[in-house]
Formats: C-alpha cells, sequence, structure tokens
C-alpha cells in the first residue's frame, strides 16, 4: 500500500453550512408538508454537506399535477424552437458561470476528485447547448409519393410529462443527458435526484428558475425511491420515465409502468469487456484500462474493468497496468491533483470488497490492492486500486458490476473464444477492442454485443453520438438525434388533396 499515490486530506475549506435543499414545484420552493428531511454526510471527510427535503406522496402528486398543466397549457409545449433554444443556451452560460459551486456540492455528497466534477459539468454545459441545436432542427417527415390527391406528413410532438430518475454516480452530467433534450423536444418535466446526491440538481433547477422557465415546465422532487420514483412509474399523468441506474430498479420501473404503458427509457448497468489482442499497443491499451477502471473510483457504467487479454500477452500488459495503477493519485476529492476520491457508502465498499475476497478465495490473484485504503487526515472510505488475475468466466467478478477501482483479468486464445467471453455477461453497455489490425477491430465490433463499441480508446463520448445499451444494459438511447426521439412522438396526418375520395357506400 505504501508504493501508491496518495494524496493526504487538505487545507481546502468544507462550508461551514450545509447546502439546504427543496423542492421546486409549480415554481415554488418547498419543504415536504410533514417536514421530513435526509441528511448527507461527505464520503471523504465525514461531514455534513446537505440537508435535503424527503419528498412524499403529496409532493410528487403536486409535482406531477404541476407539470401536467404546464404541458396542457402550451406555454412550453407549443413554444417556438427557437424560443426553447434561447432558454438552454442561457441556463448552459448559467451553469458555466456556477460551475464552482456546482462542482464543489458535487464532490462533497458523491466523493469524487473536484477536476472530474468540473469536467462532468463541462460536458454537461455542451450537452445544453447541443439541445439548443436540436431544438431549432428538429423536423418530421413529407411523403410527396403517396399519388396524385394524397399528401402524407409525420409530425413529432413532444411525449408529455417525463419523469426522470437519476443516479447517483454522475449526478449533473446525467439529469444533462436527459432534461435539456427532454426539453428541447417540448417535455415537461417532474425530476428526482438520487437521494444520496440531491444538491446540483437544486442548483439546476435554480438556474432553470433565472433563466426564465415558464412555471412548472420543470419540476424536482427530493426523496427515495419510494415513493417518488415509484410514483413517477406508475402514474397516469406521466408519459414516460427515463432512468438511469441499477437494472434490478429498472426492473421495477418496467413492471410498476405496465399498467398504464408509459413508454420507459433505461440507461442501467454494464459489465464492459475490454479485449486485448497480440498485435495491440500494450502501452497504449494499459494507458485506457487504467483510466476505465479507476475512473469516478470504478463507479461507472461504462467501467472498462473487464480485461480479456491474449495469453501471449497478459503478463507483459498485467505488469505494465499494475505500475500505471501505483502513479494514480487517491486520496481527498478536494485535493486538484486527486484522480480517485472516496466510495460513495460504507455498504458499497463493502460489496466492492466481497467480491475481491469471493474471487480471492476461489483461486484468483491479487497482483495489486485488494482492500479498504486509509487516506491519511480524512474519515471517508476509500478502496485501494485492485488488479485481480486469473478470473475465470463463472466467477461471480467477471460477471457481476463491481462498481469500485477493481480491474478483473481473464485470458485467451482465439478471436472466438474472446467474442464468446465478451459476450457471456448479462449486460451490454459498451465495449472495447485494441490492436492495429482495422479488419480484427472490425469484426469485433460487428460480433459484440453492446450498445457503444470503442477501439483503441475508451470512453470517450460526444453529444452528437447515442449512447444505450443492449440485452440487460437498458433500452433507448441518451444523445445524438435519438436523445431527442425518446421525447418525441410520431403523428401521422394524411391530407386528401380536392374532392377525389371514392365512395365507399354505393349511392
Ligand atoms: P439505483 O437503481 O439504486 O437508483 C437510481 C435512482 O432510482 C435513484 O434516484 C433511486 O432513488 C431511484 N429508485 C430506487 N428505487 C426505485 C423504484 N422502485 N422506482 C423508481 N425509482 C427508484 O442506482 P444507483 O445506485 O443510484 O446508481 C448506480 C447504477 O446506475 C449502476 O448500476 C450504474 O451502472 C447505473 N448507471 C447507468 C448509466 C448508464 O448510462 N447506463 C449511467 C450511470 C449509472
Amino acid at each position: 500500500m505504501t508504493d501508491l499515490t496518495l494524496i493526504p486530506a487538505t487545507q481546502a475549506q468544507l462550508p461551514a453550512d450545509p447546502f439546504k435543499g427543496r423542492h421546486l414545484i409549480d415554481g415554488a420552493w418547498t419543504d415536504s408538508a410533514d417536514g421530513a428531511t435526509s441528511e448527507r454526510y461527505s464520503p471523504a471527510h465525514k461531514v455534513l454537506v446537505s440537508v435535503a427535503a424527503k419528498g412524499g406522496t403529496a409532493e410528487t402528486e403536486a409535482a406531477i399535477s404541476a407539470a401536467r398543466r404546464a404541458f396542457d397549457n402550451g406555454n412550453w409545449s407549443r413554444s417556438s424552437g427557437q424560443d426553447r433554444a434561447t432558454l438552454l443556451l442561457k441556463v448552459a452560460d448559467l451553469i458555466a458561470r456556477d460551475i464552482d459551486r456546482i462542482a464543489l456540492i458535487e464532490t462533497l455528497e458523491s466523493g469524487k476528485p473536484i477536476s472530474q466534477a468540473k469536467a462532468e459539468i463541462e460536458i454537461a454545459i455542451d450537452l445544453w447547448r447541443y439541445a439548443a441545436s436540436l431544438a431549432r432542427t428538429m423536423s418530421g417527415e413529407s411523403h410527396n409519393s403517396l399519388g396524385p390527391d394524397m399528401l402524407g406528413l409525420v409530425l413529432k410532438e413532444p411525449i408529455g410529462v417525463a419523469g426522470i430518475i437519476c443516479p447517483w454516480n454522475f449526478p449533473f452530467l446525467i439529469v444533462s443527458q436527459k432534461l435539456p433534450f427532454a426539453l428541447a423536444a417540448g417535455c415537461t418535466a417532474v425530476v428526482k435526484p438520487s437521494e444520496l446526491t440531491p444538491s446540483s440538481t437544486v442548483i439546476l433547477g435554480e438556474l432553470l428558475v433565472e433563466a426564465g422557465l415558464p412555471t412548472g415546465v420543470v419540476n424536482i422532487v427530493l426523496g427515495y425511491g419510494d415513493p417518488v420514483g415509484a410514483m413517477l412509474s406508475t402514474h397516469r399523468d406521466v408519459d414516460m420515465v427515463s432512468f438511469t441506474g441499477s437494472t434490478a430498479v429498472g426492473k421495477r420501473i418496467v413492471a410498476a409502468a405496465s399498467d398504464t404503458l408509459k413508454k420507459v427509457s433505461l440507461e442501467l448497468g454494464g459489465k464492459n469487456p475490454q479485449v486485448i489482442f497480440p498485435d495491440a499497443d500494450l502501452d497504449q491499451a494499459a494507458d485506457a484500462i487504467t483510466f476505465g477502471v479507476y475512473f469516478n473510483a470504478g463507479e461507472c457504467c461504462n467501467s472498462g474493468s473487464r480485461i480479456i487479454v491474449h495469453e501471449d500477452v497478459a503478463e507483459e500488459l498485467v505488469e505494465k497496468v499494475v505500475a500505471l495503477s501505483r502513479k494514480v493519485p487517491f486520496g481527498d476529492p478536494l485535493d486538484p491533483r486527486t484522480q480517485v476520491g472516496a466510495i460513495i457508502s460504507t455498504d458499497h465498499l463493502d460489496k466492492i470488497d466481497g467480491y475481491v475476497q469471493e474471487a480471492a478465495k476461489s483461486g484468483a490473484g491479487i497482483a495489486l490492492g485488494g482492500g479498504a485504503l486509509r487516506i491519511d487526515g480524512l474519515d471517508g472510505q476509500f478502496y485501494q486500486p485492485t488488479v485481480v488475475t486469473g478470473v475465470t468466466p463463472d466467477m461471480p467478478i467477471a460477471l457481476d458490476e463491481v462498481f469500485g477501482p477493481v480491474l478483473s483479468v481473464l485470458t485467451f486464445k482465439t478471436a472466438d473464444e474472446a467474442i464468446a467471453l465478451a459476450n457471456s455477461a448479462s449486460y451490454g453497455l459498451s465495449a472495447g477492442v485494441w490492436s492495429r489490425d482495422v479488419s480484427t477491430c472490425l469484426d469485433f465490433a460487428r460480433r459484440v454485443e453492446a450498445g457503444t463499441v470503442w477501439s483503441n480508446t475508451w470512453m470517450d463520448g460526444y453529444a452528437e453520438l447515442p449512447f444505450g445499451g443492449v440485452k440487460q444494459s437498458g433500452q433507448g438511447r441518451e444523445l445524438g438525434r435519438y436523445g431527442l426521439e425518446e421525447f418525441l412522438e410520431a403523428k401521422t396526418v394524411q391530407l386528401r388533396i380536392g374532392d377525389t375520395r371514392a365512395k365507399w357506400v354505393a349511392e
């Protein structure tokens, strides 16, 4: 442990008072009717950093009905793309103005490094700007080939009230992968951030109000999955649910939504393979693997934590990854040098460690790490950078989402075996391939079961490119024009021209 790069507690000032979060319902900031609140302690410092109102059925009902009224009055849903774009651009500018305060509360609530919180918010700003461009350019279809007396139109209309349910690992980024697209489409929304990281979404609400968004278009209810998220999933006035979170909760939402048959779009977990062929640039691969496994402390749906490496280069690759792992700065997330911060909760840390210890008992080797990490001057929970070798395909660590800074290394002999291993998990979010041969990369890209494939890179993202999963990683897509389509409904209009309709009833 001593040969790791550790960043001790900084002198950075923690805020004197906890952030106070309230619901935004019908344009008003409100506490819960029963006064209930929930407290959040920083995972790194164990200091009270926020106190948020804890919503119940009354607040959720009020927020849904405000969003319904705001949709039905047409002030937003029938506004011009130009007006919507102007507002979204204004919000982007306000986020940019307030990036430091958003990043600070994000770091304090989640334990992620301050530099990465800022980077996450910069990406979010780009998404608000990109969605503004979609608001102005979205269009339907016209069909002029249906014969001389018929014109067909496909109108794209906002789906209605969107329930937006977000996780704790990228709170500001994920709400920004959904909300600006919903707003660009003309939807109104009820947003529920994670109970662990509510405050950056509250700040976003403040900025939406400041930007002049009409009352009731965006409502924010703070609180837990039950009852807030569950009510959004069942309520007849919510027309769709856009959810990011665990596969287990995603399944519950689909079941809950079945009675109203509302649309459900799901961004769920992943167990993302990276296949390294023997001709790969191993230095590049090792660096990207290190990034892919430790970024956000591995609490990342796109964690590239399942390495499937050709047996001829496995030892060399593992040596390189272990050497790089020792150089990655783990520690106080408030220090700008830190690249890996705290784990979200002690329960989650125990779950991560459980996977590692179980693998070790089943015969896997621990090339690095394998336990909790002490950071000087901090009481919070941290986990060591961990590399587990000799993992076999049936081990839980090879198949389940560990969601921690833990790399599992499996080996292969043939390309077919590598593809079979890559496809063996129930997830299908993203996958990577490392080879200097473009045919090898393309063959992998076409055969792997994943929503995104990275070839000789890992975890690049662009507003223009759709993102989402197959199999148990989800349904639907975010980003790109696909991200807008999720919030649109197609309406077919058939226009007969002139008095040419053949009579059905004989005269
Ligand atoms: P989670 O599923 O526990 O919670 C997500 C949200 O759902 C929270 O707001 C929670 O309060 C709410 N919720 C809980 N129970 C609910 C219910 N019955 N009905 C409605 N809502 C309910 O997930 P988490 O622990 O916050 O986040 C981690 C998970 O999110 C991981 O599995 C990760 O892979 C996934 N994730 C996926 C993506 C992606 O884009 N695919 C991105 C980030 C995170």
